[in-house]
């Protein structure tokens, strides 16, 4: 059992993950951390949940993950304000890299809490940007802020079983592929089936290659997809999970797998993200002392996410 029950949940808030966003007319806009707040804010937590401050990533952080080649073009195309930073889903804007920068620091800091021992479990809305590969932007993603913890957990900490759950609608192909030869990078990732989804990668043959050859779950969804399909999927994600005794858990809990949301086609209701929230706390108390981070991740209907979200950190504090 954890030996921080008493502690609060950290969720992370402010300004600067409000920022990170396309504008009004893009799916990913800027009112997306705000609809979350205020249902959360409504769900009167009380004591149980504490609100940190966002930081930036340093470039040295970003390093763990990206490409220097990769960084210093973000940096170049974040000056000039103008352009996509991939084939046409992620346009730059002006102050891209230091609105990205500080997505990334949150869940650093997220991460950093929770080692600490300030809290066993920590909540950052806008982040889980988990399309970004080591060296391109991809769907929404500049850095990969799960990534770059990943590789952080282990410099900075010293852990090396570190797992990365992914229940968003989309496959997390930026993790995959990032760590697909690693086999102590402990993936499984439940998403609508990629022949009609976005990126289109995660059949269930993909786990791993060389060393990690057979070591990671990829489960595709069919379209249509609703709670009792999630609910048998999970049995298989539990299972992987306890079995690889992880030392930290990440959970990218993207909304967008909520039916209802307008560029998927999953149909779970937000208890499937209660569920994963909760059985992951238990299976984070059995292996690695309670510790887990919750990221956001996905999810376009406003209402989804902010409901999903709240029952994310709901769960993490009743786990408490
Ligand atoms: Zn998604």
């Amino acid at each position: 059992m954890s030996n921080n029950q008493d502690k609060p949940i950290y969720v992370f808030k402010g300004e600067a993950l409000a920022n990170y966003g396309f504008g009004d007319d893009h799916p990913f806009g800027l009112d997306r951390h705000d609809a979350f707040q205020v249902e959360l804010a409504e769900a009167g937590l009380g004591d149980s949940i504490r609100y940190a401050d966002t930081r930036r990533a340093t470039v040295d952080e970003l390093s763990l993950f990206h490409s220097a080649d990769y960084i210093d073009f973000i940096s170049k195309r974040s000056a000039e304000g103008t352009g996509f930073l991939d084939g046409g889903d992620t346009p730059a804007y002006p102050g891209i890299f230091e609105t990205a920068s500080d997505v990334a620091g949150t869940t650093l800091a997220a991460v950093d809490a929770v080692m600490n021992g300030d809290t066993t479990r920590a909540f950052s809305p806008i982040a889980g940007l988990h399309h970004a590969g080591r060296e391109h932007a991809a769907g929404f993603c500049v850095f990969n802020d799960c990534g770059i913890a990943i590789e952080y957990l282990r410099k900075e900490y010293g852990l090396s079983r570190i797992a990365y759950v992914d229940i968003d609608a989309h496959h997390g192909d930026g993790v995959f592929y990032g760590f697909e030869d690693d086999p102590d990078l402990i993936f499984a990732d439940l998403h609508e089936d990629g022949r009609f989804l976005y990126p289109g990668t995660g059949a269930v043959d993909e786990t791993g290659t060389g060393a990690a050859a057979g070591t990671k779950l990829n489960i595709p969804m069919p379209p249509g997809a609703g709670d009792e399909e999630f609910d048998e999927a999970w049995q298989l994600v539990e299972a992987y999970i306890d079995n690889a005794e992880p030392e930290f858990i990440i959970l990218q809990c993207g909304a967008d797998s909520l039916e209802g949301d307008p560029i998927t086609h999953l149909c779970y209701s937000e208890e499937a993200h209660a569920l994963a929230a909760r059985r992951l706390c238990k299976l984070a108390d059995r292996h690695c002392g309670g510790r887990i981070v919750g990221t956001g991740g996905g999810g376009y209907n406003r209402r989804n996410l902010a409901r999903a979200w709240t029952r994310v950190v709901q769960s993490f504090a009743e786990a408490q």
